[in-house]
């Protein structure tokens, strides 16, 4: 088993699209571990994305993260890492594969919808910025 940190993004909150994110995460089989709904500050968005902070895209990332109440999840699956990235589909909701949730609720790069750590250090880094250890057991 390997867990997992996924976001629910501000536009898709915002879309009333988080029902039916959750359900596709569960339908693929993923167990949700932690979950809370969170108005992240522009400072939390900014701490999080601090590897992005030198990308020219770094000031509209965290205002939109920082925009609307976000759904912060701890997913739990074999090869979690992996199998979440491959249902987000592409950071570009126009280059993502058909049945991908950002294909299906993206509406830009920015505007992408979900998250999802890319490695095991960083959802190690990820679970730990927004969860306590009993809130995902
Ligand atoms: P991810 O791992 O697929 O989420 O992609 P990245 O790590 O490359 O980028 C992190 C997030 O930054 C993406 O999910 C997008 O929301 C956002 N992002 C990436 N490229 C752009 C861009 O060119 N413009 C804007 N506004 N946001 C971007």
């Amino acid at each position: 088993m390997e867990r997992t940190f996924a976001i629910i993004k501000p536009d898709a909150v915002a879309g009333k699209k988080a029902g039916q994110i959750l359900a596709r995460i569960e339908e693929a089989g993923f167990t949700v571990k932690g979950m809370r709904l969170t108005h992240l500050s522009k400072a939390a968005a900014e701490g999080f994305y601090a590897v992005h902070r030198e990308r020219p895209f770094f000031g509209e990332l965290t205002d939109f993260m920082s925009s609307g109440p976000c759904v912060l999840l701890c997913l739990e699956a074999p090869d979690a890492i992996r199998k979440w990235r491959t249902l987000m589909g592409a950071t570009d909701p126009a280059k993502a594969d058909a049945g991908t949730l950002r294909r299906d609720f993206g509406t830009s790069i920015g505007n992408n919808a979900t998250h999802g750590s890319d490695a095991p250090e960083t959802a190690a880094f990820e679970l730990g910025y927004f969860f306590r250890g009993m809130e995902t057991l």
